[in-house]
């Protein structure tokens, strides 16, 4: 490639230069946090999809300037691991206003200093308490009001499809509704157990299906012969104590991988991607190659992007100089700060020294 005046010459002194990180699910605008919940699940406590419900109430009460602060520090954390690209969801605030303001605040992260956002839009998270006697009157609330206020702000519509969440049916529902609304689709599916969300996201066609922990034969092949990426969160896995999803089982029926952080503060309080990446060589068996270009290419095509996630000309400048020869380091000195420099957009927006 003829180097173009301008150019900028960074001497990565022989260490390893990857794409930056594309994270494509993280639940970045919550206030609080669930450590006592964390470490009751260390005694045994079993997670269920209800502890969503304390982030609810501790996003709710808190303003607008703190949950931006919040959603900002943990890009800026996550920047410092090598993630130059996110998406964002909603899901904490649950009524029509709480929903716009965390997609507002989602929007809001974006700086040149900070990874870019995607965000999505989950009101269908849990139902919330003032709900629960009712959940069809949640879905219509949710597909209606709920949608037409914040479809202008988000680029998906998400669902938690689970026990305890929304059902096939009212998940089937609120992504149609999304649809209806101009938003592409991703799917919470199959995380606490066997269920629906992965055979729901391939009869819509959504972009990813993600967690996908418990899966069927034929979840696994409806995944990928509709070419849903199945986005894989080892993080939450780790922080729940549960099994881990059949990564070989899906790369071997052809389907795309993606990682991502999960970042959220129940289940995964980690923006770490070189984290994500060293559970997923240990833990899903896949190799250092596979596993760097699930975090990066994989989450790219999680999220319909084909500028970011690879180097090569014509892609977006966003990358990673590791403190390391190569990028099996990543799972081979885990818990280490690797991340010597960060490129995004062609301008070096942070380094270590
Ligand atoms: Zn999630």
């Amino acid at each position: 490639v003829p180097e173009q005046a301008g150019t900028e010459r960074i001497d990565a002194g022989g260490r390893c230069v990857t794409p930056g990180f594309v994270d494509s699910h993280t639940h970045l605008v919550f206030a609080g946090h669930r450590a006592d919940e964390f470490a009751a699940r260390l005694t045994g406590q079993a997670y269920a999809a209800g502890g969503i419900a304390t982030t609810v109430a501790a996003t709710r009460a808190a303003s607008d300037a703190d949950l931006l602060a919040g959603a900002r520090r943990l890009a800026a954390e996550a920047l410092r691991s090598g993630t130059t690209t996110l998406e964002v969801k909603s899901g904490y605030g649950l009524t029509v206003e709480h929903e716009r303001r965390s997609l507002a605040v989602a929007a809001s992260i974006t700086a040149d200093h900070l990874p870019a956002v995607h965000p999505t839009f989950l009101g269908a998270h849990v139902v919330p308490a003032e709900h629960t006697a009712d959940p069809d009157a949640y879905v219509d609330l949710v597909r209606g009001p709920m949608l037409d206020a914040c479809a202008p702000f988000a680029q998906w519509c998400d669902v938690f499809c689970e026990d305890g969440a929304f059902d096939a049916d009212r998940s089937r529902t609120v992504l149609q509704a999304g649809r209806d609304h101009g938003l592409r689709l991703r799917v919470h599916a199959n995380q606490l157990g066997p269920g629906p969300g992965a055979q729901l996201a391939a009869e819509l066609g959504a972009d990813s299906a993600d967690h996908l922990t418990h899966l069927t034969d034929a979840d696994v092949d409806a995944l990928a012969s509709a070419g849903v990426v199945a986005t894989l969160l080892p993080a939450a896995e780790f922080s729940t104590g549960s099994a881990y999803a059949p990564a070989r089982r899906l790369l071997a029926a052809g389907a795309v991988l993606a990682l991502a952080s999960d970042c959220n503060p129940g289940t995964s309080y980690t923006t770490s991607m070189p984290f994500v990446t060293a559970l997923a060589c240990r833990e899903y068996g896949l190799t250092p190659d596979e596993a760097l270009q699930a975090a990066t290419l994989g989450g790219a095509a999680a999220l319909g992007l084909d500028d970011v996630g690879h180097l090569a000309p014509g892609a977006r400048a966003d990358l990673v100089v590791l403190d390391a020869p190569s990028p099996v380091f990543l799972a081979y000195r885990p818990g280490v700060p690797l991340t010597a420099a960060v490129v995004r957009g062609g301008r070096l927006v942070w380094s270590s020294s």
